[in-house]
Order: C-alpha cells, then sequence, then structure tokens
C-alpha cells in the first residue's frame, strides 16, 4: 500500500473515514449493552472539546507541561476521596484498566523483589471472575497466575478457597468491586484480611465499581465495602471511561502510600537521548484523555453523577425483572450493581445473541468457563436507560425464535472430539483445518451470525479457544 501522491481534498477524507464505519456497531441508539458508555450528546461534546483542546501536548515530559501534572493531580486525589482514601493515598492517570492493572502487578512483583528476593516465581492469587487483564498482566510481567474456583451460585470469590491458595510464593491476592462478568462484589473485606495476616499485597479491581458503587451505595444499595476503607488493601484500578462517561483512554490506580507506589516509577538514563521518568506505562502521549476526564468529570458533578445512577438503578431492577418473567431465561444472580448476566435452559444462548443482534440490540455472548456456564452479559449504561420495554420485548422473541434453532452440522459432528482435545498436541495445521471447518480459515472476515462458531469454542479447551483465536487475529491482520 502506498500514499497518495497528492493530499487528498478533506472533503473526501472525510466521506471516507464515515464510510468505514459503515458495518460497526451501531451504539447511537442506546441499543448497546457494552463497548460504549454513552452520557448522550451535551456532556459527550464537553469531553470531545476538552479532548480536542489538549490533544497536543504531551504527557511525555510533565515538567514541560505543568498543565497535565495540573490534571493528574486532581483526578488522582478526587478518586483518592471517592474511594475513602486519606491524604497518604496517591495516584496516577492511565490509558484504561489494563495499564493500571498492569502498573499495581508491576509494583507488586518489584515490592516482593526488594522485600523477598526468596521468591523466584511469584504468584497471583485470582478468583476465576477476575478480569483477563490480570492473565495479560501476569503474562507480560512473569508472575503466575493461581486461579481459585468461585462460588457457584453467587459466584463470588471464596475466601476459604483463597485462603487455601497462599502459598511460599504468593505475592499478591485480587478481588472485583464487582466481577465483570457477573457484576458481583467479591468479600473484600475478607479477602484483604487473609492478605494481611500472610503480608501480602491486595488489589481491588473496582475498574468498573470504583466510580459507580459509591453512589449506589448512597442511593440504599447494599454494598459491601471494597476500598481503602478497608485495611489491607493496597492498590485500587478504577476506570473513568467506564461509568464516569469520560472518552476512552482514561483509568486511575491507586495506592494506599507512596511507599507501594514507589516501584511503578520507571526511570531511565542509560542512552544517549532525553532523561526519562514515566508514572506508567506510555511515554509520549496525548493529553486529550486527561483533559477530557478533568471536563467531564466537572462538568456532570456530584449531584449529577447520583441522578445517572439512580435511573441506572431502576432500569437494572427493571431488565432483571423482566429477564426472570421470561421462559426459559434465568439471572446467572442477583447484580449488585449494573452489570447483568443470564442464561438460558434448553435453548442456545448463542443463538439468542444473534437473534437480538438481528433485532439492532448488541448483547455480549460469554462462553463456559469453570463453574460458570455460557452465558449473556449486559453493561447497562445511561443510554439504555428508557429502552427498557422495547429490549425485554425484543429478548422474549429472540428466546422464541432460537428455541427454533438446531445444532449446526458443524457443532453435532464435533461435539464427541472437541472437548477432549489437548493444546500441546494441535499441531499448526490442525489449527488451520480447524479454522476452515468454522468458516473463518484464510483470514476471511466473521460472518454476521456467530452462534455456531460460539457453540464450536464454547465446546473447546480454554487454551485450544486461545490458539485458535490467536492464529486467526494473526491471519486476520495482514496486507489486503
Ligand atoms: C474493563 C475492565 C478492566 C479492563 O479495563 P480496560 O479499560 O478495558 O483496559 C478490568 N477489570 C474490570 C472489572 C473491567 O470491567
Amino acid at each position: 500500500m502506498k500514499l497518495p501522491q497528492k493530499g487528498l481534498p478533506k472533503e473526501d477524507i472525510f466521506d471516507r473515514l464515515a464510510d468505514f464505519r459503515r458495518d460497526d456497531l451501531k451504539w447511537q441508539e442506546g441499543r448497546a449493552f457494552g463497548y460504549i458508555f454513552d452520557p448522550g450528546q451535551e456532556i459527550m461534546a464537553v469531553g470531545k472539546a476538552a479532548y480536542a483542546m489538549y490533544l497536543s501536548e504531551n504527557g511525555l515530559d510533565f515538567t514541560v507541561f505543568k498543565s497535565l501534572m495540573r490534571l493528574e493531580k486532581d483526578l488522582a486525589a478526587l478518586m483518592a476521596t471517592h474511594l475513602g482514601g486519606d491524604r497518604e493515598v496517591v495516584g496516577n492517570f492511565t490509558s484504561g484498566g489494563t495499564e493500571s492493572i498492569m502498573l499495581a502487578v508491576k509494583a507488586a512483583r518489584d515490592h516482593f523483589r526488594s522485600r523477598r528476593p526468596e521468591i523466584k516465581a511469584p504468584e497471583m492469587i485470582l478468583p476465576t471472575t477476575g478480569h483477563a487483564a490480570f492473565h495479560k498482566a501476569a503474562h507480560y510481567l512473569d508472575v503466575r497466575v493461581v486461579p481459585v474456583t468461585v462460588d457457584p451460585h453467587t459466584f463470588r470469590a471464596d475466601p476459604a478457597a483463597v485462603r487455601r491458595a497462599v502459598g511460599p510464593d504468593t505475592i499478591m491476592i485480587v478481588g472485583s468491586a464487582p466481577s465483570y462478568a457477573h457484576g458481583v462484589v467479591d468479600p473484600i473485606a475478607e479477602m484483604a484480611a487473609i492478605a494481611r495476616e500472610n503480608d501480602l499485597w491486595f488489589h481491588t479491581d473496582a475498574c468498573m465499581g470504583g466510580f459507580l458503587l459509591p453512589y449506589f451505595k448512597r442511593l440504599g444499595a447494599a454494598v459491601p465495602d471494597f476500598d481503602f476503607t478497608v485495611p489491607g488493601v493496597s492498590s485500587i484500578s478504577v476506570d473513568l471511561h467506564k461509568y464516569a462517561y469520560c472518552p476512552k483512554g482514561a483509568s486511575i490506580v491507586l495506592y494506599r502510600n507512596k511507599a507501594l507506589r514507589k516501584p511503578q516509577i520507571f526511570a531511565c538514563s542509560h542512552w544517549v537521548g532525553y532523561t526519562i521518568v514515566n508514572n506508567a506505562v506510555q511515554s509520549s502521549k496525548s493529553g486529550g484523555p486527561m483533559a477530557a476526564a478533568w471536563a467531564v468529570l466537572h462538568f456532570v458533578g456530584d449531584d449529577g453523577y447520583l441522578e445517572i445512577a439512580r435511573r441506572k438503578r431502576e432500569a437494572v431492577a427493571r431488565i432483571a425483572a423482566g429477564i426472570r418473567a421470561i421462559d426459559g431465561l434465568r439471572l446467572m444472580t442477583e447484580p449488585d450493581m449494573t452489570l447483568v448476566s443470564f442464561t438460558a435452559d434448553g435453548t442456545d444462548v448463542f443463538a439468542i445473541v444473534d437473534e437480538m443482534h438481528q433485532r439492532g440490540w448488541y448483547v455480549q455472548p460469554s462462553l463456559a468457563y469453570d463453574n460458570s456456564p455460557a452465558h449473556i452479559h449486559l453493561s447497562i449504561s445511561a443510554a439504555n436507560v428508557g429502552r427498557e420495554a422495547q429490549f425485554l420485548a425484543d429478548l422474549a422473541a429472540s428466546v422464541a425464535a432460537a428455541k427454533e434453532a438446531k445444532p449446526g452440522p458443524l457443532q453435532q459432528m464435533l461435539q464427541p472430539v472437541l472437548g477432549g482435545l489437548d493444546p500441546e498436541n494441535l499441531s499448526g495445521a490442525d489449527i488451520d483445518g480447524m479454522l476452515v471447518m468454522a468458516g473463518i480459515g484464510g483470514g476471511s472476515p466473521l460472518p454476521g451470525r456467530t452462534a455456531e462458531i460460539n457453540a464450536v469454542l464454547n465446546l473447546l479447551p480454554p487454551a485450544v479457544r486461545e490458539k485458535l483465536l490467536s492464529a486467526y487475529v494473526n491471519d486476520l491482520f495482514v496486507q489486503d
């Protein structure tokens, strides 16, 4: 591919950019229950204007762009107060939950490298409901994940199982507030107490709930303690680009004190160029996300967020009641916040997902893992409020339509063998063959209906799913 010899007219460029979005998720109508946290035009416009205003400023060096240090300190201090922290709590701005989690795991790892050098292969105790970002951080940072099965009914972490998992190489324990998939808050106080007794690091992953749960609590919801008011909590991740409705690229990682945060900071003077001191993973970075986050938080204000939270809480109650009332559907558990998951007994959930997509709704399919069956996930946000009745009517119709769906031939044929596949013994050719069978070989685009592919993936061991999907994506991102 080559650049055009002469630059294109502006109109052509924007026409083409608009056209590229043709097949994207249509989120503007409040029919997407994931990916987009849409606060409405007015708030979004404030975020965009502030983003554009600070687009060119460079977060590489806060001694040159003092404005960005001001914004970052304000945002960290606001979240420290929001999450029960005292004046000792410190934090930094990051590009998202993944980066916040990556930094907290690195800080924990390096904290124990100096304090407990005898630990050569550090371990993180992670309930099976812990976000994939912890697996990613563990993978990048060479920390081993020790998975712990959660309660099969509430899907909350089981403190007794966590206690049993503590071993000589454990450095940290993770809890979620709430977990992404099932939307429940782990027993953070009990888990953090185990960490304290064993002199371990405890991280609360409040990427989803850190901003919203305090508002739910004020509205009367029974929210278990999860923040710095809980003794033993060392660090917290809280995303601003979720329920604080800030433009994407906005999260905060907080530490109980400066000593814990210290290993997060990276300095480099071992080269011939400028000396680097970085708070986070990225070096050169736009000031846009930070300014936008500051602007949106100050524009909406505390009363504004409380009101949005109240409307969401009512919508969640209506949606949960509606799901309970649909024959064949079952809530996975009672939601603590705004994340609702449900499954279907005797109907293919992936077929329901496709039927909903046909009706213009985006709901998220989730594969079976450990004691959690295949299910459908909803992240309910401001733009979804007011559409509950239409959503539930379409959901009931989708369930009825999906009941008619028969398992595809591929699934029937492969069912007996798939579950027993050994990821270690799969060759590249086996993987390619499976992709061709699933209809997505050679980097071919995903078809509109994905029920069959999901059903096949659902039958595979997780490690085989990972191999298959990595191979698929490696084939997909090639030159056209
Ligand atoms: C979204 C989320 C993350 C990861 O955050 P990104 O912003 O997608 O990187 C981590 N944990 C939980 C609970 C989340 O909901």
